[in-house]
């Protein structure tokens, strides 16, 4: 295959900064339980990357995204489209296991997203691609269904955001698989008309959201990053979606004002122990 990225060596550099500030993060109650902070792994040249919602049982055990089920299909879907996970970044919302798997909690999310607007600010893929509801209603700073989203296509800035629902969704569903490769079908169209993706599909533009992304990812570093907050930054939106994103604004943290800052300061490290993880990363391919 032709390449599919140009190589720029400082996304890498950076994004790896980005992780050695981030890794050993409390800003959540998350820390107590994870085995892994479940950073994202993939190319940071990536023309895409994929958004999913936290890390399950594998991945934390693992400390890398998507390698269960819904990890095996999605690198069949992959291959299906002509890429394989080298080629695109995988991410998710919260970077540590809720327990039990359970749903993340609003105040887990807006402590951690800051995190994955920051992993797509350095990136700064072609396209985004949200992997269900949790990435969805982020990236696009909505409430509104899953369902009314999927397989649309958004902007923000440059990057084109295309829904779809989550892979571990079409696992047991045939009819749901089918949709799920009609829209990987659809990210391919997208990379393949990167400069004209009105060829695909009817394009709603989110404006504002990108200025929100920057000035978040600029202060998304450990003990920084702020709760909540999209809505402050005015989001401004126009076609057919606005009435949902605007019912998002009431979506973003209400809770978070209680919450405790337990455990911001950060650990410092030795140079040792960031051989060590330097040499665990590269093992598992992380980035
Ligand atoms: N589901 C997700 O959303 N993320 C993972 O990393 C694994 C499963």
């Amino acid at each position: 295959m032709t390449a599919l990225y140009k190589t720029d060596s400082t996304k890498r550099d950076r994004l790896k900064e980005f992780y050695y500030q981030i890794k050993d993060c409390r800003l959540c109650e998350l820390y107590k339980t994870r085995i892994n902070f479940v950073f994202g792994s993939g190319n940071s040249n990536a023309p895409i990357v994929f958004a999913g919602e936290a890390p399950g049982r594998n991945e934390d055990l693992q400390g890398k995204p998507f390698v269960g089920q819904a990890g095996k299909l999605l690198d069949e879907l992959l291959l299906f489209i002509g890429f394989n996970r080298n080629d695109v970044f995988i991410a998710n919302v919260l970077k540590c296991r809720p327990p039990e798997n359970r749903d993340p909690s609003t105040i887990e999310i807006n402590k951690c997203k800051n995190y994955l607007f920051k992993q797509i600010e350095i990136i700064s893929p072609m396209i985004i691609c949200t992997l269900g509801r949790y990435s969805t209603q982020l990236i696009l700073n909505t409430s509104a269904n899953i369902s009314k989203l999927r397989g649309k296509i958004f902007k923000i800035g440059k990057s084109i955001v295309l829904p779809i629902n989550h892979p571990a969704a079409a696992l047991y569903t045939p009819s749901k698989l089918q949709v799920l490769r009609e829209d990987f079908k659809k990210i391919r169209d997208i990379f393949d008309n990167y400069e004209h993706p009105e060829n695909v599909g009817e394009i709603t533009e989110v404006y504002g959201l990108e200025r929100i992304y920057k000035a978040r990812a600029d202060s998304a570093v450990a003990g920084e990053a702020e709760a909540g907050e999209l809505r402050a930054g005015g989001a401004n939106t126009s076609g057919a979606e606005v009435d949902e994103l605007r019912a998002g604004d009431a979506n973003a943290g209400e809770a978070e004002e209680d919450e405790v800052r337990a455990g911001e300061e950060k650990v410092p490290e030795s140079d040792n122990s960031r051989q060590a993880v330097e040499d665990k990363n590269q093992q598992l391919g992380l980035f």
